[in-house]
């Protein structure tokens, strides 16, 4: 046997490790952080309306959004839930959004007292199908909330257009997608609410916080209110006649300085994935065994995470066995993202979203089959960890990796 033979080995198979180097780590906050949090407390106050860090970083990311209003709070959810009281969504409404995301979509609808409805995938972009969407309308269908999934914008023309022609309001959760565009132009501009997530883990962050747009006046006016409790602080005495039900979702100060100088860190951030996650397609073209993520048609990809399928008859593997082979080879791969849909928690399995009493959700099944291509995403999906600081090593060792495993499986099945 010669030294190349013995080279492709896979680990699982006894091999040496295609990783051999730790991934590159780039130190999240520094003295950009250190100077903006230096100066929010020497305001004296750590209050968004009494200091200007969260202005701040509103004006700065409603101007790189292309839009009038940006309205910051305290995460991802808090900005969706925002949105959905800024827009008037009310007990007995239906929402449609996807079943693959984060519960920071979910919970809002619920919390409105609405009825989450869920569309399927596209198979090969994994966001929204226009045409599933569209077979989901009802006369009760007052907003969808799109999700930009792993930094990959949904198919927002066609979106558009069946909300403009059913008058239902479009919602993007781009907490996914920050710095991905459409057409030329930022995520979240695109609906009447975009809304971004700042948590610990998302593209910039401020340990948690939110942030959402819009361009429309009155709407803007609303998710301030949505967020403060339904104070009016414009005037030099705030007004405190609650109009409608609000939460405090306030940002303070603190984070506000954070996410002020992570927000001009962004371009860098994103370049990066992109360079790499490109190139890693650009080298997996030829592997057996696998579908690669593709970029919605007008889609600048972002590139939050890296999501693979396998095709199971082609290897004779499943995600579960090929995750944990690419583990032993050194690589962050894990099998099925979420691992179910969202629907088939228990909370929708239950309707236990609260203890008593009857929540218009409970009206409604939600059951394995509802959504099928989203079902057959997650049952094959691979799911690769990203960072902006993965060097060239970093890609040479992990395209090599991926390249023997499914070499190795796709032969042994034969
Ligand atoms: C992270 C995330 C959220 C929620 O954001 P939080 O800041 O954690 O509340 C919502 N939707 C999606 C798609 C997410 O990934």
């Amino acid at each position: 046997m010669g030294a190349d033979s013995d080279i492709s080995l896979p680990a699982i198979a006894g091999g040496a490790p295609a990783k051999t180097t730790p991934y590159g780590k780039s130190k999240r906050y520094g003295d950009e952080e250190l100077q903006e949090l230096s100066e929010a407390l020497n305001q004296g106050t750590l209050f968004y309306a009494h200091g200007n860090k969260v202005f701040s970083l509103e004006a700065a990311f409603a101007q790189k959004h292309g839009v009038k209003h940006a309205v910051a709070s305290t995460s991802g959810t808090a900005a969706i839930h925002a949105a959905l009281i800024a827009l008037g969504i009310s007990p007995g409404d239906e929402v449609i959004t996807s079943p693959i995301t984060d519960m920071g979509t979910v919970i809002p609808i619920l919390l409105q007292g609405a009825i989450p409805v869920f569309a399927d995938l596209c198979e090969d972009t994994y966001t929204l199908s226009p045409q599933s969407v569209k077979a989901h309308l009802s006369n009760r269908t007052r907003a969808i909330i799109v999700v930009h999934l792993a930094g990959n914008a949904c198919d927002m023309d066609s979106l558009k257009t069946i909300c403009r022609e059913h008058n239902v309001r479009l919602v993007e959760d781009c907490a996914q997608a920050l710095g991905c565009t459409y057409k030329g132009a930022p995520v979240g501009a695109c609906g009447d609410v975009g809304c971004f997530s700042l948590n610990e883990f998302k593209h910039i962050s401020c340990g948690d916080g939110g942030i959402a747009v819009t361009n429309d006046d009155e709407l803007g006016k609303r998710l301030r209110l949505a967020t403060d409790k339904g104070y009016d602080r414009s005037p030099c005495v705030a007004i405190r006649h609650s109009p409608f039900l609000a939460n405090n979702y306030r940002m303070t100060e603190l984070q506000g300085a954070v996410a002020l100088a992570q927000l001009r860190k962004l371009d860098g951030i994103v370049q990066s994935r992109r360079r790499w996650c490109d190139e890693l397609t650009r080298r997996l073209e030829y592997a057996p065994g696998l579908a690669l993520p593709s970029a919605t048609a007008g889609c600048d990809h972002s590139w939050w995470f890296y999501c693979m399928r396998v095709l199971v008859e082609e290897v004779g593997a499943d995600a579960t066995t090929i995750a944990d082979a690419l583990q032993k080879e050194g690589l962050p791969v894990s099998a099925h993202y979420i691992g179910q849909c969202v629907y088939e928690y228990p909370l929708f399995q239950n309707h236990a979203a609260y203890q008593r009493g009857e929540h218009p959700f409970n009206a409604r099944t939600y059951k394995k089959g509802d959504c099928p291509a989203a079902e057959r995403i997650l049952d094959t999906a691979l799911i690769l960890a990203i960072n902006e600081a993965y060097s060239d090593k970093d890609l040479d060792e992990t395209s090599t990796a991926i390249h023997r495993v499914m070499n190795w499986f796709r032969s042994n099945h034969w």
